[in-house]
């Protein structure tokens, strides 16, 4: 198996094909503190060719341990993402314009990897809660108010919360 393919050959050959593979990702915890553990990613594609442009599309699934941001629990969470992507040979001067979703590259050979982990970069949310209800931690003395009460005199408004409404009403 191997995640790297011909744009070329596909062309020529106008033949499918599939890659039905696991992909490991590089230093994932490095690029976002509150992704703690990935699995490799179970990711399935089709490339085929379509009109001189090769399609590459598919899917990709991740199982993750996770950092709640509010209560700073951890929990485990299933991302599925989508991959579409498209690739050109640069073949000469005129087919230089840069199209949005194509790729034009100048070499036969395309390494899907890096594509597959942007996809799967893409998908992943901005903010991670172990539950939608989840209710933190107490600003005051750190208990986990999913757990118990603490007692301590508090809204219960979320700070990132109200920071934004305090920008709002600057508005
Ligand atoms: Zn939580
Ligand atoms: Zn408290």
């Amino acid at each position: 198996m191997t995640w790297i393919i011909n744009l070329r050959d596909l062309l020529r050959m106008n033949k499918p094909i599939v890659i039905d593979d696991q992909l490991e990702l590089n230093e994932a915890s490095k690029l976002r503190q509150e992704l703690l553990h990935a699995d490799p990613l179970r990711v399935n594609l089709t490339a085929s060719a379509k009109l001189g442009t090769v399609e590459v599309e598919g899917e990709g699934q991740a199982a993750l341990d996770m950092q709640c941001s509010r209560c700073l629990g951890t929990f485990k969470f299933e991302l599925r993402f989508p991959i579409l992507e498209r690739f050109r040979l640069q073949q000469d001067e005129s087919e230089l314009t840069e199209e949005d979703d194509i790729h034009l590259v100048d070499t036969d050979q395309v390494d899907l990897r890096p594509f597959v982990e942007e996809s799967f970069w893409l998908a992943l949310p901005f903010v991670y809660v172990c539950r939608e209800d989840c209710q933190g931690l107490c600003q005051a003395c750190g208990t986990n108010l999913n757990e118990r009460d603490c007692g301590c005199t508090q809204d219960n408004i979320d700070p990132r919360l109200a920071a934004l409404q305090d920008f709002f009403k600057k508005e």
